[in-house]
Order: C-alpha cells, then sequence, then structure tokens
C-alpha cells in the first residue's frame, strides 16, 4: 500500500518548488498581469496544501482550521483560472468567482461544522475544483487560438485527465466506503488519489510555464514577420509566402502575380509636409491597399515606400484589373492631416508567369521591379504588365 503521508510530503515539495519556478517565470514575463496571477495562485493553492499536510499529520482537528485549508486551497485554483483568463485576453465576471466561493465556503462549512462528514466535504471541494479546471479549459481553446496548439497541449491533456481521474476516485470512494474518518484513513483511494495529484500538479505546473514560453514565442515569430509601422507583413513574410505560392502554384499547374508599387514623387511628400506626415501616408496607404486586395491576394511592405502584392489571378487581364483597383484606390482616398490634405499616387509593375521549375522570387522581383521602372518612366500613376526573362510566361 503507498504511504499516503510520504507521497503528501512530495506533493507539498513539489509545489514549494513549482511556487519558485513560477517565481522566475514572473520574473522573466514582467509585463504578462496572467503570470503574477498564476505564481500568485499557485502560492496560495499551495500555502492551502500546506496547512493540510501539517493539519493531517498533527492530527489537529478545528473544524474552522479545516474550512480554512480548502478555501485557500480553491482560492489558489480561482486565482489560476483568473491568471489564465486575463492571459487569455478573456476574463470571467467577478460573479463567476464568487458564485463558486461561496457554493465552496456553504459546503465545507456545513460539513465541517453541522454534518461533520467528511466524504461530503471532499465531494464539495472536489466539484469545486472540477468547476474551475472546466472554467480554465474553455480560456485554453482562445490560448491556442492565439499562440498554437502545442503551448495549450500539456495544460489541457493534464486538466481534462485530472476531472476524469478526480471523478472516477470520488465516485469509487462514495460506492466503497461512503463515510471517512480522516484524510488518512488506510483505504486505497486516498493515496491513489494523492499520487493521481502529484502527477496532476507538477504537469499542470509546467503546463503554466509552457503557456508562457508558447506566447512569447508566437509574439516574437509575429513581430519578425510584422512591418510595425503600417501592421501589415514585412519582406520577411512576403518572401516565405512567396516561396509557399511558387511550390503551390507548381504543383497545382497555376500562373504566379507578383506586383511591386511604390509612392510617385514621395521624397517630396516627406520634404513639404516633415517626415511624421510621410509616416502616416505611409500607414494610410497600408490600410487602404489592404482594402483594395482581396483575402486570397497577400500584401506586404518589402521597403521604405514599396509594397508588394501576389495577386491570385487567372489571366493577365485580370491581373491589369486587380493592380489598377489598387492604384485608383490610392489615389481617390486622400489622406487628412489635422488642416491639411495630401493625395498620393502610387505606380504599379506588374509580372504573371507560369511557375516552372527554377522560377524564384529573385527572378520575379526583378521582372516587376522593372515594370515598375517603365511605369515611373512613362510618367507614374499607372500599371506596367512586364515579362520574366528566359522563362515560360502565360500572359
Ligand atoms: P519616385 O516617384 O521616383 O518613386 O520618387 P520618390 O521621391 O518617391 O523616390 P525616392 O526614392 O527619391 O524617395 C523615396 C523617399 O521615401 C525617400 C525616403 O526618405 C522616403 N522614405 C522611405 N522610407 C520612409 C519611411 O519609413 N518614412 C518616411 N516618412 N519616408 C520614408
Ligand atoms: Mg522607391
Ligand atoms: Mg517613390
Amino acid at each position: 500500500m503507498l504511504d499516503t503521508k510520504s507521497l503528501a510530503t512530495a506533493l507539498v515539495l513539489i509545489l514549494v518548488i513549482g511556487c519558485t519556478l513560477h517565481i522566475v517565470n514572473w520574473r522573466i514575463h514582467r509585463d504578462s498581469v496572467g503570470v503574477k496571477w498564476w505564481a500568485l495562485g499557485l502560492a496560495v493553492h499551495t500555502a492551502g496544501l500546506t496547512l493540510s499536510f501539517w493539519e493531517n499529520t498533527l492530527a489537529v482537528h478545528d473544524p474552522l482550521c479545516v474550512v480554512a485549508i480548502n478555501m485557500l486551497s480553491l482560492c489558489g485554483s480561482l486565482m489560476l483560472v483568473h491568471g489564465t483568463a486575463t492571459f487569455a485576453e478573456r476574463p470571467f465576471p467577478l460573479s463567476v468567482y464568487l458564485v463558486i466561493g461561496s457554493f465552496s465556503a456553504i459546503g465545507l462549512g456545513w460539513f465541517a461544522t453541522v454534518d461533520d462528514s467528511i466524504t461530503m466535504r471532499v465531494v464539495v471541494f472536489a466539484a469545486s475544483l472540477q468547476l474551475t479546471y472546466l472554467l480554465t479549459l474553455t480560456r485554453l481553446f482562445y490560448i491556442a487560438r492565439r499562440d498554437g496548439m502545442a503551448s495549450v497541449f500539456v495544460l489541457g491533456t493534464s486538466l481534462s485527465s485530472t476531472m476524469v481521474m478526480m471523478s472516477g476516485l470520488v465516485v469509487w470512494q462514495l460506492m466503497t466506503q461512503p463515510a471517512l474518518g480522516s484524510l488518512y484513513d488506510p483505504t486505497p483511494v486516498i493515496p491513489l488519489a494523492m499520487l493521481g495529484l502529484l502527477a496532476s500538479e507538477s504537469t499542470a505546473i509546467f503546463g503554466y510555464l509552457l503557456l508562457s514560453a508558447g506566447h512569447s514565442q508566437a509574439r516574437l515569430e509575429r513581430l519578425a514577420h510584422c512591418d510595425a509601422l503600417t501592421d501589415l507583413p514585412n519582406r520577411r513574410a512576403f518572401e516565405q509566402e512567396i516561396a509557399q505560392r511558387l511550390n503551390s502554384a507548381r504543383k497545382h499547374d497555376r500562373l504566379i502575380a507578383l506586383a511591386i508599387f511604390d509612392i510617385d514623387h514621395f521624397k517630396q511628400v516627406n520634404d513639404k509636409h516633415g517626415h511624421d506626415a510621410g509616416d502616416a501616408v505611409l500607414r494610410h496607404l497600408g490600410t487602404v491597399a489592404a482594402q483594395a486586395v482581396r483575402p486570397r491576394d497577400f500584401l506586404a511592405r518589402v521597403g521604405g515606400e514599396e509594397f508588394a502584392v501576389i495577386f491570385e489571378v487567372e489571366d493577365a487581364a485580370e491581373l491589369v484589373t486587380a493592380a489598377n483597383r489598387l492604384r485608383v484606390a490610392v489615389e481617390i482616398e486622400r489622406i487628412k492631416l489635422d488642416e491639411t490634405e495630401i493625395a498620393v499616387t502610387v505606380s504599379v509593375g506588374a509580372v504573371l508567369a507560369q511557375s516552372v521549375p527554377g522560377l524564384d522570387f529573385g527572378q520575379l522581383y526583378r521582372a516587376a521591379d522593372q515594370a515598375l521602372y517603365q511605369a515611373k518612366a512613362a510618367g507614374r500613376n499607372q500599371v506596367v504588365v512586364g515579362e520574366v526573362e528566359r522563362l515560360e510566361l502565360a500572359a
């Protein structure tokens, strides 16, 4: 038979180590409110379980102490829920915590003082914990959507298996020995529950840490692929996207279209209105262009005042129409800055090619740039469709 007291000692030790890890994690992710609540919640939860260990080992059977233990442990769990909800940017209203807290306080108080049933106290406590797990699982769904499945996998698995284990053990206990004398009674269920708790608490500790690591990673990846001024994908993201689209176009025998557009006489805008106004024009242009392209097209800021679009089109005529729609949208949508209105136009260089083996981003880009140069030379504010050298063309 497993020794409950040794298991409880191991659990307290693991929780103390977990608290230390979470305090360090809090120091690393100082700007995240959720991470702070995990560290605090785990500390309160640990305090509750440590007090319970002390109470049971020294056989201090004070009903109020028992209620305090359970409430501390549950408060810690609610703080963990709040941490996860804040982290997911989907907080629960205060009433949710108040309902669970009141349900537990009344139930635990009743069974510790009036009815004196340890079994029912365990049932109330387990039910409250299950609710906190359920709430956390709903928030993991949003975190997975934002940061990816991998970051929520450990915590999600830990919480759902703990829910199954806890329900099974409570039912088993109720069926075999409904009236429990003490948590340290020599029944087969309690040590098993303790062992399960040991596994679930330790995986949950790492599960929360992985959430913050996964979020940092996702945020860095977003930053690495995003242009800070316009919020559009940057050149790195564009090169990755076009490499994928070239592959996919080759596989499905489709055409690939690239357009580069550049603001006409942008230097004059900077000189006349100042660099900040120039930045505002770039932001405005990003928004207008994003609205002018279709969802399946891919728009990016690839240089200072240079943008690029991968158009999904069937033929050259459709490419010219799409590029002109973009050009006209920029021409029409003037930018209003304080008292002044700034009008800008763009020149567009575009190419349409069959994605044959050997065709790469560089060749497409050079060809589109050449077409852009021709559009500038021909008077600006126009679209020129060019050709990709020495490669089979579809247009
Ligand atoms: P063209 O019609 O031939 O394209 O003329 P242009 O004046 O637009 O071209 P040029 O290459 O001479 O000037 C580009 C200007 O774009 C110069 C540079 O200061 C400005 N620029 C590049 N990046 C930024 C930016 O992030 N913010 C601002 N405000 N200006 C930028
Ligand atoms: Mg330029
Ligand atoms: Mg320019």
